[in-house]
């Protein structure tokens, strides 16, 4: 058998298993899965892997690129090859933060357009569910969107409305006659608007009243709102970043009672508090807003009892000055800026520090994702035939995230200074080697 690449004696890393083996990649697809020693090289780029973990590549179903329009926030370029460097080999790109938003085909061709052009790893798109755009939907489907998107508060930025309570019950009716999926930012509008206007009044503009403005109350009012509305139109739902058990506990409970629902959670709401907020400063800041340090390990106690479906970043940069311009934490952007150390923070925090399993690490951002949106058995794990996704990691090798390091437009994160323990050397999507450490000794 001929191959492409062949990489020797890793150790490969499924959703239900991790074991020893040689893999063999041809015309971007896996080929070969044996034995270690065992594969003929023939004249195959060689990688040794003995001792380097290979993870299926993650798929983050959940980035703003914000492109077109928005570029100068982040951009296709800047944003795949972060991924990259962290491992991802499919994004899902949310539909605002882009300017117009990807609410209608002409502007969802015109993304696409871009995403083939400038994106070095595999991308799918998002369709956005606003008032205005019901009868669009199904174009959106048709083109290709993995599903849809919509706010049940104010998004941050005035071109796409969040979708009042008569627009979702439309819209999930439309959305589950094409059998598609709404995935949801879900925060009670009112319940945010009246506290954030109370805070403000009374003069309170500290990280933690800001935080005590987007209270767990907030989510757990507006995702049971919404699980009502799928019970009575049938439509899928992913119920995106949730910071707090309380509200997966309730997602959990309406699995139970038949209603197609997943969850999704954040390497923030996994490994920053609402303590590390006030000490990182605006950086950290995001919606639902960072919790305190119970409510982050009572995350990981859902994730280890199965309860989290997904874990994605939310990537959501800014330019600097957004960070900083305003009279409070209040008027500054909220958004975080993480996707290129995903498996970074997920392999310290949850491997190393609280022996969560391999194994559920690459079901939640691999395998996981790839079922719930369409893609397995394409992506979302390694057996033959599927993709070569592959993200080769050293296990054990510590390093500390630098500025310098992050591949994004603007060089800023929450993680920067942190040690992390497990390092990406090798990032390949589709068999194409995108991503390679200056450290690592082969080169491909
Ligand atoms: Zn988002």
């Amino acid at each position: 058998m001929k191959f492409d690449t062949v990489i020797l004696s890793g150790t490969l890393v499924t959703e239900n298993d991790v074991f020893e083996a040689d893999l063999g990649m041809l015309n971007g697809k896996v080929v070969a899965i044996c034995e270690p020693g065992t594969i003929e090289k023939g004249d195959a780029t060689v990688i040794d892997a003995k001792g380097l973990h290979i993870f299926p590549g993650l798929i983050d179903v959940h980035v703003h690129f914000n492109e077109p329009g928005r570029d100068q926030w982040e951009g296709l370029d800047t944003g795949s090859k972060s991924l990259a460097a962290g491992g991802v080999t499919t994004f899902f790109d949310m539909p605002l933060n882009s300017n117009p938003p990807t609410t209608t085909k002409e502007r969802y061709l015109e993304k696409k357009q871009l995403a083939d052009e400038k994106s070095i790893v595999d991308y799918r798109l998002w369709g956005g569910l606003v008032p205005d755009n019901i009868e669009n939907l199904e174009e959106l489907y048709q083109e290709g969107a993995i599903g849809f998107k919509a706010f049940m508060s104010e998004c941050g930025t005035d071109d796409f409305q969040h979708a009042d309570n008569g627009t979702l019950l439309k819209g999930m009716e439309k959305i589950a006659q094409l059998d598609s999926i709404l995935a949801l930012h879900a925060e009670s509008n009112e319940m945010i608007n009246y506290l954030t206007y109370k805070t403000k009044k009374e003069q309170r503009l500290s990280i933690r009243d800001y935080c005590n403005s987007r209270p767990v109350l907030s989510e757990l009012e507006a995702v049971e709102r919404v699980l009502s509305y799928a019970e009575l139109t049938k439509c899928k739902l992913h119920i995106v970043h949730v910071s707090s058990k309380r509200v997966i506990d309730r997602i959990k409970e309406a699995k139970e009672r038949g209603i197609d629902v997943t969850a999704e959670t954040c390497p923030h709401y996994l490994s920053l508090s609402v303590d590390d907020f006030e000490e990182i400063g605006p950086t950290a800041k995001c919606a639902p807003p960072l919790r305190e340090r119970d409510e982050v390990e009572l995350l990981w106690q859902s994730l280890r009892n199965g309860d989290i479906d997904i874990i994605s970043s939310d990537h959501s940069p800014s330019p600097p000055e957004m960070k900083t311009q305003g009279e409070s934490i209040f008027d500054v952007w909220g958004g975080i800026a993480g996707c290129q150390n995903t498996l970074h923070v997920l392999l310290t925090e949850g491997f190393h520090k609280r022996d969560v399993s391999l194994s559920k690490i690459a079901e939640v951002t691999a395998f996981q994702p790839a079922k719930r949106f369409g893609l397995y058995p394409n992506k979302g794990s390694i057996r033959i035939g599927s993709d070569a996704d592959l993200t080769l990691i050293n296990l054990n090798e510590e390093f500390v995230l630098k500025t310098e390091d992050l591949k994004y437009r603007h060089k800023i994160s929450p993680y920067v200074g942190k040690t992390f323990i497990g390092k990406t050397l090798y990032t390949f999507s589709r068999g194409q080697c995108v991503f390679e450490d200056a450290s690592s000794k082969t080169s491909v």
